[in-house]
This record gives structure tokens, sequence and C-alpha cells, in this order.
């Protein structure tokens, strides 16, 4: 994992409240993910914090059967549409045979059990999504 990077902290202590936030944009209003310390579209580092509705829909999805370390196998993984803008890759816990292209999906805070060292955020939960 890498070293503590100040500008997530804030997401994180969010989600272990159950809180979704994504970094806006102050001068050109693009909404991101994964949080950054300038906007990813325009370089501004005027940036602010929004909290949403972690909900959209399945962009596409996977099945990986070779995992890194730390990770059971297979995982099931999505890149997801938030509603709020953003296109998120999260695990899945759903089954494969349950996804589609286009399915709605939440976003939830959910305690780490897998087997990496996450360092810093040892403490802190991740997140999955989950068929709605
Ligand atoms: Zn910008």
């Amino acid at each position: 994992m890498p070293e503590d990077l100040p500008y997530t902290r804030p997401f994180w202590e969010a989600l272990a409240e159950g809180d979704f936030l994504l970094q806006t944009c102050d001068v050109c209003d693009h909404a991101y993910f994964p949080p950054a310390p300038v906007c990813p579209d325009c370089h501004g580092d005027r940036v602010s914090w929004t909290e949403i509705d972690a909900t959209g829909e399945i962009y596409a999805y996977t099945r990986q059967h070779r995992t890194a370390d730390g990770f059971e196998s297979p995982i099931v993984l999505a890149t997801v549409d938030l509603d709020a803008g953003p296109r998120v890759l999260v695990r899945m816990d759903d089954e494969y045979a349950e996804l589609e292209i286009g399915a709605p999906v939440e976003i939830r805070s959910v305690d780490y059990a897998g087997g990496l060292d996450r360092g810093w955020l040892a403490d802190y939960p991740f997140f999955r999504g989950v068929l709605r």
C-alpha cells in the first residue's frame, strides 16, 4: 500500500461512517474518483468534497480467476457508472452469473476481510458493489 496520502483521508473517514464522497473541481465543476490533489480534467487545485448516493449502473464486469496475494479467487469486479458521474471500479458481492450490463448497483462500506497489508488504512473499511 502507498504511504499516507492525506488528500484521500476525508474519503476513508466518511466511508467509515457509511458515506461515499466524491471530489468536485471548484474551477471546472468536474466530479471525479478516485480522490486526487488536483482536478484530473483541468489540473485546478481547488477541489471540494461532495457526499453522494453511491448508486449507479454496471458499465462492464468480469470474473478474475488469478488474483494478487491477499485476495481469494475468483473475484467478481465491475466498473460502475455512478449516477453522480464518475466511473468506479468495484468488487461485487454478487455472483458473476447474476450481473448484466446496465444493472443497478449500490456501493456499500464493508469491513475489509482480505489479507492485504493496507498500512495506515488498516483500521478503515473498504467498499463493495451490490445489485439493488
Ligand atoms: Zn477542473
